[in-house]
């Protein structure tokens, strides 16, 4: 690969026309938590491959350095994978769209230098997203045109809409995300990481515990929740109750901010997304509020849901497409990159 040195690059600006092409083909890299993900999707939406990778930590939560270095690992056989599915050559994509943030740093770093090394040795135009941005408009993609997301993920957790300019969160978890919630529950009972899917498949109760039921406004928190749950198991509770318990209250809890959204909003489209939107119970509860409502529910594909290469890459071509102009911010990471800093320009 030819090396460019950094005193004498220049941000290819006029390279930003040859993403508008009719058929471009965009490639998507994802690296914001644990999941290292490359996706290839053309600018009609059709999905060409969406590879991931994600980081199981051997005990204890994610570390964000061993999660970099897992991206940085297996990144050159995720792009692999996807080139050969997509029977592509690196001089086809037309533009590459990365994950800028939120998330943690060294993965961010690990995603964004894959990207621009990348994209800088084809002569590719870079564009950095917001990874929450994504999961919003990748609803569009499933049909969906002015949704509400209600977005469950692993450190994320926030009710999102579009108004004036700009995705606003609506509402949001004040203390951890639903996902590394259940995480650490499951942490905690012994179940190991990724806590979610396990906690589905024991979740059959039959009883329903008391549990705290944490909305507060239009925000959520499920600290209290998870360490309550834990005392119930301890205290001899079944490990079905508990979990069905937990399940019902953090879901219930989530699809009443997303309701209030849609009826404060008058929107008539819910989009889930996040891991934690793979879960069955949380599908049928937000398809019962949204059928109650007479509102439409969107619920991606569990590939899509989750983090991945295809809904970052998906984004950056919607953003060119709507004539976002690329700038130098868009080589920079940016950890703490809210969804409402985004100057959604391109709708
Ligand atoms: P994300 O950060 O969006 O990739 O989502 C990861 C989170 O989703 C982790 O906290 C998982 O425990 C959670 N998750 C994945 N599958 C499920 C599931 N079926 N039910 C509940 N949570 C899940
Ligand atoms: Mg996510």
């Amino acid at each position: 690969m030819k090396m460019i040195m950094r005193e004498n690059w220049q941000f290819p600006m006029n390279l930003q026309r040859k993403s508008n092409h009719l058929n471009s083909i965009i490639l998507g890299i994802e690296s914001t938590a644990h999941t290292a993900g490359v996706g290839i999707i053309t600018s009609e939406g059709k999905i060409l491959s969406n590879q991931r990778s994600m980081y199981i930590p051997e005990e204890g939560g994610i570390h964000p350095r061993e999660a970099a270095r897992h991206h940085s690992d297996t990144f050159p056989v995720l792009f692999d994978k996807a080139f050969k599915e997509a029977s592509l050559k690196p001089s086809e994509i037309s533009l590459v769209s990365y994950a800028r943030g939120p998330g943690l740093g060294p993965c961010l770093r690990t995603g964004a230098t894959a990207a621009r090394a990348f994209a800088y040795s084809h002569g590719i135009p870079l564009i950095g997203v917001n990874h929450c941005v994504a999961h919003l408009e990748i609803g569009l993609l499933e049909g969906a045109t002015d949704p509400v997301l209600l977005y469950l993920s692993g450190a994320n957790t926030q009710v999102i809409a579009y108004a004036s300019e700009k995705y606003r969160v609506f509402g949001e978890t004040i203390d951890i995300g639903i996902g590394n919630g259940l995480d650490k529950f499951a942490r905690e009972a012994g179940m190991g990481f990724p806590g979610g899917p396990k906690i589905e498949k024991l979740a059959k109760g039959p009883k329903l515990l008391d549990l705290p039921y944490s909305v507060k406004g239009m925000d959520m928190a499920f600290s209290g929740l998870m360490t309550a749950a834990k005392s119930k198991l301890d205290s001899g509770h079944s490990i079905e109750t508990v979990t069905y318990s937990l399940q019902e209250n953090a879901f219930a809890m989530s699809c009443e901010v997303a309701e209030r959204a849609l009826a404060h909003t008058g929107k008539t489209e819910l989009v889930l997304g996040g891991g934690v939107a793979c879960n069955e119970r949380l599908r049928e509860m937000a398809t019962i509020m949204t059928e109650e409502r007479g509102v439409k529910c969107f619920i991606p594909s569990k590939d899509l849901c989750v983090d991945n290469g295809v809904m970052i890459g998906w984004l950056g071509y919607r953003m060119v497409k709507g004539n976002y102009k690329i700038t130098e911010e868009d080589n920079k990471v940016h950890q703490k990159y809210r969804t409402d800093m985004v100057e959604v320009t391109w709708r």
